[in-house]
């Protein structure tokens, strides 16, 4: 049987897993350790480094690192180093490869096969760009799990429990809240919410901007000018805050982090755990109140809930673990490390896939709604979120001009009424319409998510029965250049004479 790898591609670190003599098991890197640092370092010769080293060198060579490219994904943030242009995906793709090559180089044989986890609240626009990272880096992704839903099923799984289950994923960037149903070996997610930036790294940037001000008001010299500076206060702002959870205070010492015609300088602090609650409330409340949403959202009370998981470095912070106990008046599940509970639901997963396991089955739902812009700016919403997957909706639009010969069509990934609140995953044209009166033509369009999360549309002329195949342009994998020429000519369009007419006539 070909082994299905489960990766937890993860804001800060990384790790890979694979089902082995009946159970997950995460694999170790070169130094011995389950996770790597999300971190790449492309050298001036173009060698790539990824993990560890790249971490440690990215500190001289601020320019030429990737730190969180997670963060990035799906969005058209590219990096220029050493006169190359690199989008998030090519970047994210090194780690795919490292980890792809540290599960050759332990099984000794090769894989091509991945299971690939995502935080639960990514948007389409994400996935696809995840896949295709991981795609460049020679990996086939045959599914794509959330990553709460991943930590429940390893824990499911390992601990052979159930009933009902609350995941609280605090990682390095993103935030998700799943509530799982877990009876008879199917997994079932009843709702999930969560933030896609949300994070330990915004912990940090709070503590560096203390640190700044600190320093500046006893040196009037801003840190934030000098990157090199700035990156080593993100890093001992990192400390800080890790040793603040188990520690009520923590003194920062940072050596020649400038200087001036007096010599030297040094930042040497004092930072309270009190203190850096003070500062994390806001994020903490919200994740707070997500996890009180999504209880609501599968209808259920805090009591219903028969036990809680932490997934993701940041749950190690005290106040956060103080907060979920006192709401769910219970101590957390703690028998799987929170560093690799995720990969290790990915690795379960592919063995369910490459038939290693048989009595194991998944339900998962989209985190967020699907629907279409209709005419001044509203969205209509076509899929609900929450909607179990594979889903699907369709709806008849027509034309609103005589002998109109096209549509455009505008997905949107969301919820909110306003178009402009919604992730756009891009406007598609619609050409080949049958020449008649406007209202006559009947264009079916549908939607589907399939079980990765990933969004289809398909249209067809209900009449003439000839269908149209329409992608989304920006999942597309077309060039920056490529989508803004397709929208701006579906804008132009749009003025001249191709309306559409978004009463919904179908049944969603
Ligand atoms: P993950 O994305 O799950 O790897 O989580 C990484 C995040 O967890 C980073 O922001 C880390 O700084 C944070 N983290 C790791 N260990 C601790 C700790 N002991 N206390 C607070 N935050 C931590």
């Amino acid at each position: 049987m070909e082994p299905i790898l489960g990766i937890d591609f993860g804001t800060t670190n990384s790790a890979v897993a694979i089902f082995s003599k009946g159970r997950p098991v995460t694999i170790p890197n070169e130094f011995g350790g389950q996770i790597i640092p999300s971190a790449v370092y492309i050298a001036d010769n173009g060698d790539i480094y990824v993990g560890e080293s790249a971490k440690n060198v990215g500190i001289l060579h601020v320019d030429s690192t990737v730190l969180s490219v997670k963060r990035e994904m799906g969005t058209g943030v590219n990096h220029f180093i050493n006169g190359k242009n690199y989008t998030p995906e090519m970047i994210a793709s090194f780690i795919f490869e490292t980890l792809r090559k540290t599960a050759e180089h332990k099984s000794g044989r090769g894989i091509k096969k991945a299971v690939v986890t995502v935080p639960a609240y990514y948007d389409d626009k994400k996935r696809q760009a995840t896949r295709k990272a991981a795609q460049l880096a020679g990996l086939e992704v045959v599914r794509i799990v959330n990553e709460p839903t991943a930590a429940a099923m390893a824990y499911g799984v390992m601990s052979d429990r159930e009933g009902r289950v609350l995941v609280f994923d605090l990682g390095g960037g993103t935030f998700d809240v799943s509530i799982l149903n877990i009876k008879g070996g199917v997994f079932e997610v009843l709702a999930t919410r969560g933030d896609t930036r949300l994070g330990g790294n915004d912990f940090d940037r709070k503590i560096v901007e203390v640190l700044v001000e600190r320093f500046m008001d006893e040196t009037e010299i801003d840190l934030r000018k000098d990157k090199f500076a700035l990156q080593k206060v993100y890093e001992e702002a990192e400390k800080a805050k890790k040793t603040l959870s188990d520690q009520r205070i923590v003194e920062i010492e940072i050596p020649f982090i400038a200087a001036d015609e007096s010599g030297p300088l040094h930042l040497t602090t004092k930072f309270t755990r009190y203190e850096f609650e003070e500062l994390i409330t806001g994020y903490i409340e919200k994740t707070l109140r997500l996890t009180k949403t999504a209880l609501r959202d599968a209808k259920l009370t805090p009591e219903d809930i028969d036990m809680f998981l932490f997934v993701g470095g940041s749950t190690r912070i005290p106040i956060v673990r103080k907060n979920l106990k006192n709401l769910f008046n219970k101590e957390p599940e703690g028998s799987v490390s929170p560093d690799e509970v995720v990969a290790l639901g990915a690795a379960v997963q592919g063995a369910v896939m490459s038939g290693r396991i048989h009595k194991i089955a998944l339900v998962d739902v989209t985190p967020l709604g699907l629907g279409v812009e209709k005419e001044g700016g509203a969205m209509v919403n076509m899929i609900k979120r929450n909607a179990v997957l594979p889903t699907e909706a369709s709806a008849i639009f027509t034309t609103v001009q005589d002998y109109q010969k096209a549509v455009i069509i505008h997905v949107l990934q969301g919820e909110r009424p306003n178009v402009s609140d919604n992730i756009s995953l891009g406007s598609f044209r619609l050409d080949g319409i049958r020449k008649a009166s406007k209202g006559v033509p009947k264009i079916e369009v549908k939607f589907e998510i399939d079980v990765s999360g990933i969004v289809r549309v398909s249209a067809k002329d209900l009449d003439t029965r000839c269908e149209y195949s329409v992608k989304l342009d920006q999942a597309s994998g077309l060039s920056e250049e490529e989508i803004s020429a397709v929208i701006t000519d579906a804008r132009v369009s749009e003025l001249e004479d191709l309306q559409f007419n978004s009463e919904r006539q179908g049944q969603v």
